[in-house]
C-alpha cells in the first residue's frame, strides 16, 4: 500500500559544541597495528568522532525501544542463510534452469537458522519477511541468468598491505560473494544489504569529488566498501582490478546498484581514484595535527553517538 510521509523539521540541537579530540602518539599506534576496514574507513569519513566513540574506544551506539532481536542481529542471520545457500552451488556453474534447486536449498536454510528465535510477533513477522524477501531475491537474482556464472568464493577475508600516511598499513574485509563469469572472463565482488535505501556510489560522482581532499570525500562519498574490496581481492587473488566488477545487492527492495555504471574506458579511473580516496583517508587518520573532531553538525542531531558526544 502506498504510505504518505510527511517530515516535520524540528530542531532539538543542543548548544553544546561536539569535543576536539588530539591523536596521540599510542591512539595512532593503536590504528596502525588494528589495520583498516571498509567499515572504518566509512565510520571515519561520516565523522570522526563517530569513528572515535564507536570504533576506537568501543562505546555503545545509541539502542532502539526493542527488546527483541536488533538490527544487526538480523543482518547476520541473513547472511548466514544466503551463505548456507548458495554453499552447495560454489564452484559449479549456475543459471536460472537450477532456480529450483536453489530455492530448495534457500528453505533449508531458512529452516535451520528460525529454529530457534524469540517467541515474539515482531520475530514472526521478522522470519516470515525474510522468507518472502529472499525467495524474491533468488528470482529476481537468477531470472535471466542464461549464460552460467560461478560461484568462487562465499563469506571470503582478504587483506592487503597497503601504503598510505607514508607507511604500509593492513586493509582487510570479508567479502560475502565473488563470482566468476566465464563469458566475459570477469569477477564480480558481491555485497548483500539488509538495510538502507540511499544510493552508495551515484554516477558523476568522479566529477564531483577531490580524492584528495578529506572534505570533499566527507560531502561526496558514501561508501568505500566496494572500492576496499575489490582492491583485497585483486592483490590477495592476484587479479589484475581491470578484471574485477562490483555490485551491491540490496535485498529490501530486491534490486541490485553497480559500481561501474556501464562498460566504460573510465571504470579504470573510478577505482583509481576511489583508491587515491583510501589513501587520503588512511592518511587523515594517522595525521597527529588532525585531531578527531566533525566535519559539520549538520547530521548530529540523526547521528547514533549523539548522546556520546553533545554530552
Ligand atoms: S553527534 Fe555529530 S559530531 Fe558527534 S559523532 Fe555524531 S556526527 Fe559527529
Amino acid at each position: 500500500m502506498p504510505v504518505q510521509k510527511t517530515i516535520v523539521p524540528v530542531n532539538l540541537r543542543r548548544d553544546i559544541p561536539p569535543p576536539v579530540i588530539e591523536k596521540t602518539p599510542s591512539v595512532i599506534s593503536a590504528l596502525s597495528v588494528r589495520g583498516f576496514s571498509p567499515s572504518t574507513l566509512d565510520a571515519y569519513v561520516t565523522c570522526p568522532l563517530l569513528f572515535y566513540f564507536t570504533r576506537l574506544i568501543g562505546l555503545e551506539e545509541r539502542q532502539g525501544f526493542s527488546t527483541d532481536i536488533d538490527a544487526a542481529s538480523r543482518g547476520d542471520i541473513i547472511h548466514r542463510v544466503l551463505f548456507d545457500t548458495f554453499l552447495p552451488f560454489a564452484g559449479m556453474p549456475v543459471t536460472r534452469q537450477i532456480e529450483d534447486d536453489v530455492l530448495e536449498s534457500l528453505d533449508r536454510a531458512l529452516q535451520s537458522h528460525f529454529t530457534a528465535g524469540p517467541n515474539s510477533g515482531e520475530y514472526y513477522l521478522f522470519r516470515n519477511m525474510a522468507r518472502f524477501k529472499l525467495r524474491s531475491f533468488v528470482k529476481a537474482h537468477l531470472k535471466d541468468r542464461d549464460e552460467p556464472f560461478i560461484i568462487k568464493y562465499l563469506e571470503e577475508r582478504l587483506a592487503m598491505q597497503f601504503p598510505a600516511g607514508g607507511t604500509m598499513v593492513t586493509l582487510s574485509g570479508k567479502v560475502d560473494r565473488i563470482d566468476f563469469d566465464p563469458a566475459g572472463e570477469r569477477y564480480v565482488v558481491i555485497d548483500y544489504k539488509t538495510g538502507g535505501d540511499r544510493k552508495q556510489y551515484p554516477s558523476g560522482i568522479a566529477g564531483k569529488t577531490n580524492f584528495l581532499d578529506i572534505r570533499s570525500i566527507h560531502e561526496h562519498v558514501v561508501s568505500f566498501q566496494l572500492p576496499v574490496y575489490m582492491n583485497i581481492f585483486s592483490a590477495a587473488r592476484n587479479i589484475p582490478l581491470e578484471n574485477i566488477d562490483a555490485r551491491l545487492i540490496m535485498l529490501g527492495k530486491n534490486s541490485e546498484e553497480l559500481f561501474f555504471k556501464a562498460r566504460q574506458n573510465k571504470n579504470g579511473s573510478l577505482i583509481a581514484a576511489y583508491t587515491e580516496g583510501i589513501r587520503t583517508v588512511i592518511a587523515h587518520m594517522l595525521d597527529p595535527d588532525e585531531p578527531f573532531a566533525a566535519f559539520d553538525t549538520r547530521k548530529c542531531m540523526e547521528c547514533r553517538a549523539r548522546d556520546l558526544c553533545h554530552m
